[in-house]
């Protein structure tokens, strides 16, 4: 028999008092649900490799559980009651979905809100030409990236082309194992000292990252720029564009490796745009699957977060209280726009964005005590900013004691973060313009190793605690 040993008083006054660091493989004993769930997950990273990609996967998802466009809704006049499920698509690039809840618009809403777009490598809108025998596409880099990783790596492009007609050409090319990809090229070491010397952030210059896309010369030699004139009769016979169409155009090159399991365990995800996808799909997820909430239940993908949420599909914009009011309008035949503003004023988000993991290779750069872990589940942070908390949100302790209590009360892994240690940079997210509409929000989302990097790591066990959490909050905070 063993030995039962006697806790010391110390022991046991540690044992109550003290805050408990958590390792969430230990909360969750199902590990074939978690590794399943994540092959569905990394499934939807596959299919959406940009922001119109995923809110494509998403509505045609949610169209398959029941949901409907709610501007169909609005043009049929139909009215709308607790239980139904409703989506809308902000111009193919953001998407909110919903599910009617049994409490009036006026007590508020649970939403939990994450963004579709990704760093990645915009093409410009003249962007052909060519050089030394080489066809280049010119390019233009979207959201944070350190330019040197996507140099030398295997790229795929995506988006439309709307040709003089108006008609949308749909661009994918690099995703299946026999397309052609494109590429950066990078210098070989032998002749980069003078590179190496540089600081690096200046080592490689944005408008030198031209991607290389042909190199065939077109049979004519009374023609001067022939390699550039064979890629566009390529891409005439492909897809009948000239080259003016491109002015119309949005292509993106994206990472095009597919998403990995990591580690001889397989117990993490490798990927481009988990940023922030995995959000994405966690409370996409969550929302699937609940069924007749209290609160009306939503989750908002938007675009834009890289580069500020600026513009109409951004969180910045008017598109999350729009939906709203309509949804307020067809609940309640006395609409008037003091529903809407008390909607907002009584709603609570959780912005489901992803967290800087402390990484054990670059000490320094957080404080040990209020950092995002991976494999501890849930990060949630108070407040975002840099320096003295310039640009923060900076969520009420009232709402954390809600958040805290109703993931303790689910089972549901967590624990707070910084964006890293004070003075060492910072950041945002869509938080603070939620926050203006008078919502009560809070950063809760996955820690990511190498965040904006075309690799990105997670932990498989958070991603499943993320979307345990989300169903959680949504579900059943009161
Ligand atoms: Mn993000
Ligand atoms: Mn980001």
């Amino acid at each position: 028999m063993e030995e039962t040993k006697v806790k010391s008083k110390g022991q046991k006054l540690m044992e109550k008092l003290s805050y408990k660091k958590v390792n969430a493989w230990d909360k969750i004993p199902d590990r074939e649900k978690i590794f399943s769930y994540c092959d569905d997950y990394k499934a939807y990273l596959d299919i959406g490799k940009t922001e119109r990609q995923c809110v494509k996967e998403t509505i045609k998802r949610a169209e398959k559980l029941g949901y409907e466009n709610l501007d169909k809704i609005i043009d049929e006049d139909l009215p709308l009651t607790a239980g139904d499920k409703v989506y809308r698509n902000i111009k193919d690039k953001a998407v909110i979905l919903a599910i009617i809840g049994k409490k009036p618009f006026d007590k508020g809403t649970r939403m939990v809100g994450a963004h579709v777009d990704a760093p990645r490598i915009d093409i410009k809108q003249y962007p052909l030409y060519e050089n030394t025998d080489m066809a280049f596409f010119k390019t233009h880099y979207y959201g944070g990236i350190k330019k040197y990783q996507w140099l030398a790596i295997p790229l795929s492009l995506h988006g439309v082309i709307l040709k003089k007609n108006g008609e949308t050409v749909d661009v994918s090319i690099g995703e299946d194992e026999n397309d052609p990809v494109f590429t950066i090229t990078d210098l070989l070491p032998h002749l980069a000292k003078d590179q190496m010397d540089k600081k690096m952030s200046e080592a490689i210059v944005a408008e030198a990252m031209n991607a290389l896309v042909g190199s065939i010369p077109y049979g004519d030699k009374e023609v001067s720029e022939k390699v550039k004139l064979n890629i566009l009769n390529l891409l005439y016979e492909k897809y009948d564009i000239v080259e003016e169409d491109f002015f119309s155009a949005e292509l993106e090159l994206v990472p095009a490796f597919k998403a990995k399991d990591v580690g001889f365990d397989r117990s993490m995800i490798g990927a481009y745009g988990q940023d922030d996808r995995v959000c994405a799909y966690t409370s996409m997820t969550a929302l699937f699957d609940i069924q007749d909430p209290e609160y009306t239940a939503l989750c908002v993908l938007t675009d834009k977060e890289e580069i500020g949420s600026v513009g109409n599909t951004g969180a910045e914009s008017r598109f999350l209280e729009d939906f709203l009011a309509d949804l307020c309008n067809l609940t309640n035949e006395n609409y008037t726009d003091i529903i809407l503003r008390r909607c907002l004023n009584n709603s609570i988000m959780l912005s489901a964005d992803v967290n800087a993991a402390y990484d054990p290779n670059y000490e320094g750069t957080h404080d040990k005590y209020n950092s995002a872990y991976l494999g501890r589940g849930l990060a949630i942070l108070k407040f975002s900013g840099a320096r003295g908390k310039s640009g923060a949100s900076d969520a009420h302790a009232e709402l954390l004691s809600k958040i805290r209590r109703v993931f303790n009360d689910n089972d549901v892994a967590w624990h707070t973060t910084e964006l890293g240690a004070v003075d060492k940079g910072g950041g945002g997210t869509i938080a603070m313009y939620i926050a203006n509409l008078g919502v009560d929000v809070v950063d809760c989302g996955v820690p990511v190793l190498s965040m904006h990097a075309p690799f990105e790591i997670t932990s498989k066990v958070d991603v499943y605690t993320a979307y345990k959490g989300y169903k959680a909050f949504l579900k059943k905070l009161d």
